[in-house]
């Protein structure tokens, strides 16, 4: 068994100094792991460990690790003289705006923040702002950020979920302390998949919002069933809520218009972070021209606070420009390639789970998969809940890594393929999952 001798040494340290020693509560996995160094699909630990990486430090490096034309970009403006000129505009954030609306068909305008939680946040406040009600709508097994408006009523804990019900009769849990009860009571969980739980809570409460992704890809892939986004469409219409899909995700990894491309369903507002400059900070929100104009509306009464020092950084806009260019070349070839490298891993896994007698399903969209020990690919988060087998889960997982192939150390967590992935990559993984299935059976 592999040990991390000085991953858990310097985790130790920074401990005195860092409560828990990481800098985000969802890097706390086991085994901890320090990493020194990534290029291209691969990965490399401070005990010298190498690593074939499909976490993508939770999804940003859909074209790998030191992607090299995105570094020249940052070389650029940082020899340029990166600077926010004195907080003035740039030239760099009117040509990403200009790329994202010209790619996505729905986004009339853009404003450029740092982080996803921050474009949810800005996300619900416009729709809040433009329907003068409070209450929001989001699905049980969606992540959408760490700040009050989404924290909250998260995902009720496997062990007390229980039958599948009318999303607000849920046993809710938070995943932070400190959020007032006043905030928690206008969050309001619906089933994946469900527009009854949708059209239940429309008729109980004034809906500002409803928040989701249009794939569920924080409890591995969840598809939308056939008509769903489109009932949502329609629920939003009817009962004058703002959709807002939260692409933070999907956004730039599976299609430059992110899922809703791929789906032919436009929210009112969309966010994207991550995939959008490949590990760079840099977050997005855009949508219909109404809404976007509030940040700037005349009536003092309408308008809606956006700020902040960072937005619109010259070396993550930099990121986010080459990013994205790189995407769209030769006609987003990239995401074709996807495709074919995901069907080699789909099929791939599926065979040998089969050949195992194990019984277990692969979900997958484009560049990301995620294997379910289950009979079915899930429809939500009490599909999962009931079916899952997570011990399975964990322990391919924790075997993996013992193989040098890095799955994130938490059952559910999808993969992602990035550019720099190859064919001789995905059938290393191959391997490595039929070793770990021998091993079991021995
Ligand atoms: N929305 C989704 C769908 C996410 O997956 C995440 C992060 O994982 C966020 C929002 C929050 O983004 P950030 O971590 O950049 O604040």
């Amino acid at each position: 068994m592999t040990h991390y001798p000085k991953s858990q040494a310097i985790l130790s340290e920074n401990s005195r100094y860092i409560p828990g020693g990481v800098v985000s509560t969802n890097r706390a996995v086991d085994p901890p792991i320090v990493f020194e160094r990534a290029d291209g699909a691969w990965m490399w630990d401070v005990d010298g460990n190498r690593y074939l990486d499909y976490h993508a430090a939770f999804g940003p490096y859909v074209l790998g690790h030191n992607d090299r034309h995105v570094n020249d970009a940052v070389r650029r403006v940082i020899d340029e003289g990166s600077s926010l000129y004195g907080s003035g505009t740039t030239k760099l954030e009117g040509q990403l705006a200009h790329m994202i609306c010209d790619a996505v068909p729905f986004v009339d305008s853009i404003q450029v923040l740092n982080t996803g939680s921050e474009a949810t946040y800005q996300a619900l406040r416009l729709a809040r702002a433009a329907t003068g009600r409070s209450h929001i709508l989001k699905p049980q097994g969606g992540y959408h950020g760490w700040h009050n408006d989404v924290a909250c009523n998260l995902m009720t804990p496997l062990a007390k979920l229980g039958p599948r019900r009318v999303a607000d009769e849920y046993p809710f849990e938070t995943i932070s302390a400190g959020i007032p009860q006043e905030h928690s009571s206008l969050i309001h969980a619906i089933n994946f998949n469900d527009l009854e739980s949708v059209e239940a809570m429309c008729r109980k409460y004034p809906i500002a919002a409803l928040i989701t992704e249009p794939i569920l890809q924080n409890i591995g892939i969840v598809h939308p069933l056939p008509g769903y986004l489109e009932g949502l469409r329609a629920l939003a219409d009817k009962y004058g809520f703002v959709l807002i899909f939260d692409e933070v995700k999907t956004g730039f990894r599976h299609a430059l218009g992110g899922y809703s491309a791929v789906a032919g369903v436009a929210p009112d507002l969309v966010v994207y972070g991550k995939a959008i400059a490949n590990g760079y900070p840099l977050a997005v929100i855009g949508g219909k021209k109404e809404l976007m104009d509030l940040f700037v509306s005349p009536d003092a009464t309408k308008r809606v606070l956006l700020a902040g020092t960072y937005n619109g950084h010259p070396i993550p806009t930099a990121a986010a420009i080459a990013t994205i260019e790189r995407l769209a070349h030769n006609d987003g070839a990239i995401y074709r390639d996807f495709e074919t490298l995901g069907q080699r891993m789909q099929s791939g896994l599926e065979k040998i789970f089969k050949d195992a007698g194990t019984t277990a399903v692969v979900a997958r969209q484009g560049s990301a998969f995620c294997t379910y020990f289950m009979d079915h690919l899930p429809v939500d988060w009490h599909d999962l809940a009931t079916h899952h087998d997570t011990e399975m889960d964990a322990h391919l997982r924790r075997e993996l890594l013992e193989r040098g192939v890095y799955f994130f150390q938490l059952p559910m967590k999808q993969c992602s393929l990035s550019a720099a992935h190859t064919e001789a990559d995905v059938d290393q993984t191959l391997e490595a999952v039929e070793d770990v299935l021998a091993a079991r059976l021995q």
